[in-house]
């Protein structure tokens, strides 16, 4: 076995590797960009060697820095991870020549599966059923048209290269054919530096169901049963579980064995993933799984298999790299219970999913599953990597079980500093389709409507927002004070005083009144609405339980200077705090100065100088935290001044524009 290895990766698959080579006693050295100096798997390690600027193409991407790191530091083997170079036979080449072992297949096996077209021609000859299409090497557009009408549409044009969803095109009609030919050569072209493309019959009632195999270096092959990954956003795995809904212990054993052949048919050493698309309009019948392609490397999903399997795939890289046999043959596995795997990243849902960024201010899981990541609480999602947070892993002895486990699973995980899909994932896991096993590619995109959906906000969650931001919900998360009862509720300072609180939610400005009845009892008043009573109680955990005289729900709260984040039902409220200086008794002297509630970029700016405008009109659009909100006139009157113009950085506090009454009323 190796003493030292490399792991030419960052987030949480270079920590994952670590875990494993820790357990089998290799040391391991980390490489980092620049950007990565803090992070987990730099710091996990046992030696870190920087490796360059943050832009991958001169980092993680940097063959050559690599193989000096791992020189350097006398490691004896390289494990690519996924991405990066895991898939680079020349990558491979050069560890080989380096006199150092790469973690994964030979660089032949790669380039046999490296390209859609040729992966089709050579798995056809080795008797696997392949998607019916056009995989040859004329390229023209009339070619390629006449290939589509003969295969019949719906067909789609994959770009050979493609990878990650990528250069892919989905095709109703001929008429559309060719302008859609030409995204995806584009696609190719600027995605992988290759325009050509195959073409596939469109399968209906698509499901993506993937065998995981491993070969060793004695020529052995076993497959580790099935992933199924249908749940997908633009060709994206989004929730993969394992076994399959609805496979049949035939249907698995066909596609296992076809699986493996394909494995022999290059000769395949480690882990890798046949995909199969398979045709569920009818069930899961044997006669309807094609070959898509594989993935000569670990897979993201990987972790779903350990799980039904009880075997660690990245202990048996290791094995097997290291020259030892397979630790199991077919026979001795078994699939055990059910899986799933979420994928949390740090994307804007409302804005169709757009990567977002941001230092996670706040980041808690529960204990009682397996949660895969790279960061910690404190840590930054940069705009230079994949945003992904964690992957939430589940096992239970049912489908039904593990499903619940994760949807309760993803109930528990609060993330603030950065929006997320978590509210998302959580609707996902409540899919009625979804819960009976009706899965397939489509399932997402069809019922997106739904799963975007805002639930509804809590009648008590504004009231609790005028609490927290008015500071009576100490932030208890990280340092809980012993005695429930001994937070500072301001009672006894200012009791019978009714105190204005404002905050920015929305993008709204809300006004509150805050009065303490007693100790642990308020009332507050939303804007003119009627005034409602909070009982609210500290927990041992670090939360609150709040009492509205309806009902009871558990609040916890994280106050940052710029924010409070509260976490209530499924809902995440980030309130902008107003600055409290600004904050006054007396509305009319309060309200001269429009000011951003948080450090953002200005967007918009709706009024200039002498402009009359009038209360609740949207003055300002500032972007923050990757929202967009309005800060609102908070009177009627007539704009004296205006402070900033769009593009300006403004911080918490910056006045952006100043009011003065109208004319006439003075
Ligand atoms: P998987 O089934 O494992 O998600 P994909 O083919 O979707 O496989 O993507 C393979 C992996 O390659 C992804 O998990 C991702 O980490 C990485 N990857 C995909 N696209 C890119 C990219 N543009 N840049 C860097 N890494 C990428
Ligand atoms: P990538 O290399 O980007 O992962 P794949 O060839 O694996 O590309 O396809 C990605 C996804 O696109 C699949 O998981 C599936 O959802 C969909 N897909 C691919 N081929 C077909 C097809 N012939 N019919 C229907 N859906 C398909
Ligand atoms: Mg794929």
């Amino acid at each position: 076995m190796f003493e030292k290895i490399l792991i030419a990766n960052r987030g949480e698959i270079a920590c994952r590797i670590i875990r494993s080579a820790r357990a089998l006693g290799i040391a391991t050295v980390a490489v980092y960009s620049e950007a990565d100096a803090g992070a987990q798997h730099v710091l996990m390690a046992d030696e870190a060697v920087l490796i360059g600027p943050p832009a991958v193409a001169r980092s993680y991407l940097d063959a050559q820095r690599i193989l000096d790191a791992a020189r350097q530091t006398g490691a004896q083997a390289i494990h690519p991870g996924y991405g990066f170079l895991s898939e680079n036979p020349a990558f491979v080449d050069a560890v080989q020549a380096a006199g150092l072992v790469f973690i994964g297949p030979s660089a032949d096996s790669i380039r046999a599966m490296g390209l859609k077209d040729e992966a089709k021609r050579r798995m056809q000859a080795a008797g696997v059923a392949v998607v019916p299409g056009y995989h040859g090497a004329a390229q023209d557009v009339d070619t390629l048209a006449a290939e589509a009408a003969r295969i019949g549409f719906p067909v789609l044009i994959k770009a050979r290269a493609g990878g990650g969803g990528k250069g892919m095109r989905r095709v109703e009609r001929a008429e559309d054919f060719a302008a859609a030919l030409a995204g995806a050569q584009r696609e190719g072209q600027s995605s992988f530096g290759d325009p050509a493309c195959l073409i596939e019959k469109y399968v209906t009632s698509p499901r993506h169901i993937e065998i995981q195999v491993f070969g060793d270096q004695q020529g052995n092959v076993v497959y580790l049963f099935e992933r199924d990954c249908s749940l997908q956003r633009r060709h994206q795995k989004v929730i993969e579980e394992a076994p399959a809904p609805g496979m049949t212990p035939a249907m698995r054993s066909a596609m296992g064995e076809a699986a493996v052949r394909a494995a022999r048919a290059i000769d395949y050493v480690g882990a890798g993933t046949i995909e199969f698309i398979v045709d569920g309009s009818d069930g899961l019948r044997e006669d309807r799984f094609y070959f898509m392609e594989m993935n000569t490397r670990l897979q993201v999903e990987h972790p779903v298999t350990e799980a039904i399997t009880g075997q660690d795939l990245v202990a048996w890289q290791l094995r097997v790299a290291a020259g030892e046999p397979l630790p199991m043959q077919q026979h001795e596995l078994a699939i055990d219970g059910w899986a799933f795997e979420a994928r949390l990243y740090a994307e804007n849902v409302d804005k169709g999913f757009l990567p977002a960024t941001g230092q996670l201010t706040h980041l808690r899981f529960p204990a009682a599953v397996r949660i895969d990541s790279g960061v910690v609480q404190g840590d930054r999602i940069t705009p230079y990597y994949d945003p992904m947070i964690a992957k939430v892993i589940v096992h239970g002895p049912t489908r039904a079980a593990a499903l619940n486990q994760l949807a309760w699973a993803l109930g528990q995980t609060e993330v603030s500093g950065s929006v997320t899909n978590l509210a998302f994932l959580e609707r996902l896991c409540r899919h009625p389709g979804f819960a009976r096993g009706e899965v397939d590619t489509g399932l997402i995109a069809r019922d997106l409507g739904w799963l975007t959906e805002k639930p509804a906000l809590a009648p008590m969650a504004l009231p609790v927002a005028a609490l927290a931001v008015h500071g009576l919900l100490v932030a208890a998360t990280d340092d809980p004070p012993a005695d429930p009862w001994q937070q500072a509720d301001g009672w006894s300072l200012w009791a019978p005083h009714r105190q204005q609180v404002r905050f920015v939610h929305e993008g709204e400005l809300v006004q509150a009144q805050v009065s303490t009845l007693a100790a642990g009892r308020h009332e507050v008043r939303i804007g003119d609405g009627p005034g409602v009573t909070l009982r609210v109680r500290f927990l041992p955990d670090g939360g609150w339980r709040v009492d509205d005289g309806q009902g009871q729900q558990t609040v916890r709260v994280l106050m940052t200077r710029e924010t409070v984040t509260l976490f209530i039902g499924e809902r995440v409220l980030v309130i902008g705090r107003v600055d409290p200086l600004a904050v006054s008794t007396d509305e009319a002297t309060a309200t001269d100065q429009l000011v951003s509630p948080m450090p953002g970029l200005i967007k918009m700016v709706a009024a200039g100088a002498g402009d009359a405008v009038s209360k609740g009109q949207v003055l300002v659009v500032l972007e923050a935290m990757k929202m967009e909100h309005s800060l609102t006139a908070s009177r009627d009157g007539e704009i004296a001044e205006v402070m900033v113009g769009v593009g300006t950085q403004v911080e918490e506090g910056h006045v952006v524009l100043a009011l003065k009454p109208l004319p006439e009323t003075k």
